[in-house]
């Protein structure tokens, strides 16, 4: 039993190293020197044209069009959304002998952010909201993410030679919102398509530099839950808080008193994040409101920490509430969302896999160890859906270097995903993750 398992594990290691063979390489390289201007362009066209989620029809024409041409074959505006509008979900597969099926995914969406970069090809579409009109932006680099998608679609498509299996490549709506993978999946992603054997996937990421990318087994992304709290109380005249019982009071209470899930309940080796993002009570000086409204973000890594979290939650609220003498008929109301998204956790042997190919196409120093962060992502449904296919998505360098070095040597600040600053470097981000997704997705079906 131990020699068969220690030669399997050889056997492991023997296929695991061998990654791409080098003349295929340097073949990447010289196509991918050829083409890298067109990307840049297509990168810039998309920056320039955000949409939001959901609203990503030309944005999902554009990645559909480019696939037909290429000669995948293409179903564009699949999916639909738990509320039963169509979602602008592609789908582009290309068959290539027997072998193995992998996914590769992109998401497509923008925020609402508006840009302030400075830059020639930045976003100047704006959004009109009740309140006045908001800009949209790639500020989480889902551009960068569909470039490197379109540009790997190609290379794969032109160096068949070297694999064999099916390529099935994913463009989800929606990821912001979270919906878009659900959109898809449940729409039978899995069903009307090849059954996926291996799902990847790339992020864009803020604090590595242009040229590297960062990989990890289990855990990379929270989970993330949303709840709303409503504390009732008896409103009436400031002047007379006696007769009253004070929402805002027994509220502001609960805000420091739900710091201590984090700091007195939980174990500090195992990561959690409890943040009170809004609080919205009353109208006026002197008027004590009824109710005070709470909105909450949960961020856990496991199931048994999110169920513990949100339990404190529930009991401390409601404790504190009784403790202020709120009567039982009017306890607070805690409304979980149904709408929440589990961890990402990257399978450890398709992880280690993937890592491998990565060192031996960009080069060992290159490719780090990368850091889970208690951000969300919905690609995390992708190995929930029957038949659970194995998933893993691995971080793409895509600060400029010399400001990256700047920031480490003198702690100079470089704007993050997310914010109306943010900046990739086309090149060489593009390029490297043009590179490590072929590289992976080609060992991954290697003859
Ligand atoms: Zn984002
Ligand atoms: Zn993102």
């Amino acid at each position: 039993m131990k020699t068969r398992l220690s030669c399997s594990i050889g056997t492991l290691t023997i296929l695991l190293a061998m990654g791409i063979p080098a003349a295929a390489q340097d073949d990447l390289d010289q196509r991918i020197d050829s083409n890298i201007n067109d990307w840049v362009g297509t990168y810039k066209h998309l920056h320039e044209h955000p949409e939001l989620s959901t609203e990503e029809k030309e944005t999902s024409a554009l990645v559909a069009a480019q696939l037909k041409k290429i000669g995948y074959e293409v179903t564009d505006q699949f999916g639909k959304y738990d509320s039963g509008n169509p979602a602008y979900g592609v789908v582009a597969v290309l068959r290539n002998g027997p072998g193995p099926t992998v996914y590769v995914r992109t998401d497509m969406d923008a925020l609402p952010v508006t840009e302030n970069t400075g830059l020639p090809y930045a976003s100047k579409v704006r959004e009109k909201r009740p309140n006045g009109e908001v800009g949209v932006m790639h500020a989480c680099g889902h551009d960068l993410h569909m470039t490197v998608f379109l540009g790997t679609a190609k290379m794969m498509a032109e160096t068949k030679e070297h694999w064999s299996g099916t390529l099935v490549l994913i463009g989800q709506p929606a990821e912001e919102t979270v919906g878009g993978a659900a959109a898809m999946l449940h729409a039978g992603l899995y069903r009307k398509f090849p059954r996926p054997d291996y799902v990847i996937a790339l992020h864009d990421s803020s604090v590595l530099p242009a040229g590297t990318v960062a990989w990890h087994a289990g855990p990379m992304l929270a989970g993330a839950d949303s709840v709303d709290i409503t504390i009732r109380g008896y409103g009436g005249h400031g002047a007379a808080p006696y007769v009253t019982k004070d929402p805002i009071v027994i509220a502001s209470e609960l805000v420091m008193a739900l710091q201590t899930i984090v700091s007195r309940e939980s174990d500090p080796l195992v990561p959690t994040v409890v943040t009170v993002g809004s609080f919205h009570a009353g109208t006026k000086h002197n008027i004590i409101p009824d109710e005070a409204h709470l909105q909450l973000t949960v961020r856990t890594m496991t199931p048994a920490q999110r169920e513990k979290v949100l339990a404190a939650i529930k009991r401390i609220t409601n404790g504190i509430a009784e403790a202020a003498g709120i009567p039982p008929g009017r306890a607070p109301i805690i409304e979980v969302a149904t709408d929440n998204v589990p961890a990402t956790i990257n399978d450890p042997v398709l992880t280690q896999r993937v890592a491998l190919a990565l060192e031996k196409s960009l080069g060992k120093e290159n490719v780090w160890p990368g850091q889970p962060i208690m951000a969300s992502e919905d690609f995390s449904l992708f190995t929930l859906e029957d038949p659970k296919p194995p998933i893993t998505m691995f971080w793409l360098g895509a600060v400029d270097p010399l400001k990256w070095k700047e920031a480490q040597e003198k702690g100079t600040r470089v704007p993050g995903l997310h914010s109306s600053e943010f900046a990739p470097l086309p090149e060489p981000a593009i390029r490297t993750g043009v590179k490590a997704m072929t590289s992976a997705a080609t060992d991954l079906l290697r003859k």
